[in-house]
């Protein structure tokens, strides 16, 4: 097969002495011939922007969707994940970054076009392909092509995300993603700025816009870092800006901090302070809280906002009882927020059997 590489990429405008602006996400790179972006994966060449990543993914899986996380889509199916090189944020205390900080040259990869993507996850039986592990936005010709192949087939496309995008390419890449998981990493301005180099505010728009302007379903995840972004304080203001801005039916994954990159002198986070805010978040309003990375069965449950019994019980990622018909409890009738499609053949436990091949 052909190489399908270098890609010509999108959203850049031409600037003086032969430099191109990248406009895809607020960093907004100003590239001279030869350089790569801070993202290492979109490159002036000759004068245009190449993305180097197209085609080429270098981590290919089939998780449970549970793992992006997203527990009110689609669940108990599985999903393929695909993710390349590269980032457009620089977190100290990056969980991937052995893919996120590698160039597209150092790391391993093999080339798979948006039509062999789509025949990968029928072949495995996946319901929905995930553009993840590192930050989709800066591959987005990439995923949007390979959404489109994934419409065509009926199949569902997600976005796991740090929100991170600019102006001009949100309506489009958006318009092609079904579901989104939104890592707000934290809620104070200091803590973006100094520990993942870039700004809280662009990712605050992202999801505004993402509940006001789109049908995309999201989901938001907060990593919780000891000492870092783990005070009552800073969790209360996220949620209260959450059910203000966005309601109470948006799901907030409350996930353990494990020492990776640069973070390795911090403790893991305790189950405790994960269990206290949730109980935060509950008592501001939200309906639907989980834990993740940890073994907390109810703190991944999902639990009806109406009469209070368990609708889709979890453990870990795996489903342990679904009471869900047409996406309302099965004991009361509440319609539970997300997208739960009765046609999805399951077994007494929630899991579903696999597509045809
Ligand atoms: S997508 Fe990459 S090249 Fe473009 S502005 Fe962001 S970091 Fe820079």
């Amino acid at each position: 097969m052909g190489t399908l590489h270098p890609y010509s990429g999108r959203w850049w405008e031409a600037a003086d002495e032969g430099r191109i602006r990248c406009v895809l996400c607020p960093r907004e790179c100003l590239l001279r011939e030869g350089q790569a972006g801070f993202c290492y994966v979109r490159q002036n060449t000759g004068g245009v922007m190449r993305l180097l990543a197209y085609g080429r993914p270098s981590a290919l899986q089939v998780d449970p969707i549970e793992k992006k996380p997203l527990n009110h889509f689609m669940p108990g199916t599985n999903i393929l994940s695909i993710g390349t090189p590269g980032c457009n944020l620089g977190c100290r205390f990056c969980q991937n970054h052995d893919l996120s900080k590698a160039r597209a040259d150092e790391r391993r990869s093999r080339e798979l076009s948006p039509r062999q993507a789509v025949e990968l996850a029928l072949a495995e039986g996946c319901h929905s392909l995930a553009f993840t592990y590192n930050e989709p936005t800066i591959w987005a010709e990439y995923a949007i092509d390979i959404a489109q192949e994934a419409h065509r087939e009926g199949l569902k496309t997600v976005a796991v995300t740090s929100g991170y995008i600019g102006d001009a390419a949100f309506d489009e890449f958006y318009a092609h993603m079904d579901a989104a998981n939104v890592d707000i990493k934290a809620f104070t301005p200091e803590f973006y700025r100094k520990l993942t180099l870039s700004d809280l505010g662009p990712v605050k728009w992202t999801i505004q816009r993402l509940r006001k302007e789109t049908k995309v379903w999201f989901e938001l995840t907060n990593l919780i870092i000891p000492t870092k972004n783990d005070s009552e304080a800073e969790t209360r203001e996220l949620c209260k800006w959450i059910t203000g801005e966005l309601g109470p039916d948006v799901p907030l994954h409350f996930t353990a901090f494990h020492p990776a990159f640069k973070m390795m002198d911090l403790p893991r986070t305790p189950v405790k302070t994960l269990s206290h805010a949730r109980e935060i978040a509950l008592d501001e309003g939200l309906h639907y809280v989980y834990v993740g990375n940890v073994h907390d069965s109810d703190g991944q449950t999902t639990w009806c906002p109406n009469c209070g019994k368990a609708v889709i019980r979890r453990d870990w990622h795996a489903l342990d009882a679904y009471a869900l018909k047409g996406g309302c409890c099965q004991y009361c009738g509440q319609q539970i927020a997300g997208y739960f499609p009765d046609d999805i053949q399951r077994d007494s436990s929630g899991w579903v059997r696999p597509l045809p091949i």
